[in-house]
């Protein structure tokens, strides 16, 4: 982008600078300066130049732009429908039965709906998951959504109606990856898709034709039910698990396939709250940190979850701890000190992704780094001081109303709460069309029956401590 588009140098005033740099300098009190969509200087009681636009970041945390890895935003038109599935009525509904019911129009309004949520959030970055591209057209409507939003996307170009090895060959889908490929620094694409274990390898073709564009692949693995170990095996000894790799979920998996993702320089999309309800298996950063893997962080889909990183991270830390405790617990053991730290989780949440897109020019907050800022303000929340301990306050106090100011490449995005040069009527009006026909051409039994899956009949145990008829007068119910 021009530095037109840019406009005046501005600064934040006396925050909490949370920088994550190399040393994690946290700066009380601190200034950031922004000149030409880069940062231009970290530190206190800056000069600016004359005409600098002044955002008083004061009682506020200012920290780098975070990344989402893992996000299937056109599944955002479905907002909340999933909200009790598990991921077997998930793989029901979209990749059996309804997924190629999305039109491309419908591909568009998910992924402008989960734009903007993602910029509302702080989220800068966003990795787009995107296996509903059933043709080019589908493809074209979601890279113009994404293009239209002033964040930073990468297209991770996939489709759910057919094999990998088939939809990679598709010359049509080679030419708009090459089209499409590192557009600008806003705009890039990858591969998505996933590898069953079949021991034919019928993935190696789509992998070679991501090796022949020179773009990264994106995979779900350790998937319990869908993906395990021997897709992981196949991919490490046919030269195919390199360092650019993201698995996502890694959830399931033995320790060989940790030190193969390990050993070859891969990491890992963590999406915890995912994890948790769907089934995929443990949330594994408890894991993860065991084989030095690396770790970014995820939303997954909104169509069960929340979709800002704040939640990311509170869920994480809770996953990880819970299950050093419960392991302990086992052994008749204590734990008096957590491993897994908010300092951490915040780092995964910011350069964790940015370096497992390879953008060393995002991430953290230093001079000569895009300007992708959030500032975390919120003056009216009692939520919001006494402000003692900025890692804890990112990760377990702060939530996307709390998002005061955001800057992409020195671009104002967000403004005192409220998103800037967003037609959110518009959006509406795109998303409502979608549902109309999704539920139009299911029906409107198929369309609740989707979204109230069926309780199972369990039984209850035999409570032992029932052992008389006998109920008091104040009983209930008699
Ligand atoms: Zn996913």
């Amino acid at each position: 982008m021009s530095t037109s588009d840019v406009g005046a140098p501005i600064v934040f005033r006396g925050g909490t600078v949370v920088t994550m740099d190399d040393a994690h300098t946290v700066l009380p009190g601190g200034d950031v300066l922004v000149v030409d969509g880069l940062i231009a200087a970290v530190g206190q009681s800056l000069d600016v130049p004359e005409g600098t636009r002044e955002i008083d970041a004061s009682d506020g945390i200012v920290m780098p732009g975070m990344v989402d890895t893992h996000r299937h935003m056109w599944q955002t038109a479905m907002r909340g429908y999933g909200a009790d599935w598990t991921l077997t009525q998930y793989f029901v509904w979209y990749y059996l039965e309804h997924g190629s019911k999305f039109r491309p129009e419908d591909v568009r309004a998910g992924n402008l709906l989960s734009a903007w949520d993602a910029l509302e959030a702080g989220v800068t970055t966003t990795v787009d998951w995107s296996h509903g591209l059933q043709t080019v057209e589908h493809a074209e409507a979601a890279a113009d959504a994404l293009e239209a939003v002033p964040g930073r996307f990468v297209l991770a170009y996939g489709n759910i109606q057919a094999g990998p090895w088939e939809w990679t060959a598709d010359p049509d889908v080679q030419a708009f990856l090459e089209r499409r490929a590192r557009a600008s620094d806003r705009f890039d694409v990858q591969l998505a898709f996933d590898v069953t274990g079949d021991p034919a390898f019928p993935e190696k073709a789509a992998f070679e034709v991501a090796r022949e564009l020179g773009l990264p692949v994106s995979t779900h693995a350790g998937v319990w039910g869908a993906t395990n170990d021997d897709g992981i095996r196949l991919m490490h000894e046919n030269g195919f698990a390199t360092p650019e790799t993201v698995y996502v979920h890694a959830a399931t998996l033995s320790p060989d396939s940790y030190y193969r993702i390990a050993a070859s320089g891969g990491s890992v999309s963590v999406s915890t709250e995912s994890e948790q309800s769907a089934g995929q298996g443990y949330p594994p950063t408890w894991q993860l940190r065991k084989y030095g893997i690396p770790v970014s962080m995820s939303m997954d889909t909104s169509v069960w979850w929340s979709s800002d990183l704040f939640s990311a991270m509170r869920s994480t830390l809770g996953a990880d701890r819970s299950r050093e405790h419960m392991e302990a617990h086992a052994k008749g053991d204590t734990v008096t000190h957590h491993r897994l730290r908010a300092e951490q989780v915040v780092e995964w949440a910011t350069r964790g992704g940015a370096e497992v897109l390879g953008r060393s020019d995002i991430g953290s907050l230093e001079p000569g780094k895009q300007a992708d800022v959030v500032l975390i303000k919120n003056d009216a929340s009692p939520v919001s001081f006494p402000m003692l301990n900025p890692y804890g306050q990112i990760a377990f106090q702060a939530q996307r109303g709390d998002v005061h100011t955001v800057l992409v490449g020195g671009t104002v995005v967000k403004e005192d709460h409220r998103l800037v040069g967003v037609d959110l009527a518009d959006v509406r009006r795109q998303i409502d069309a979608t549902v109309d026909h999704l539920r139009s051409t299911l029906g409107e039994e198929v369309w609740v029956q989707g979204m109230n899956p069926d309780l199972p009949d369990d039984e209850l145990f035999d409570n032992p401590y029932q052992y008389t008829d006998y109920a008091a007068d104040t009983t209930p119910g008699e």
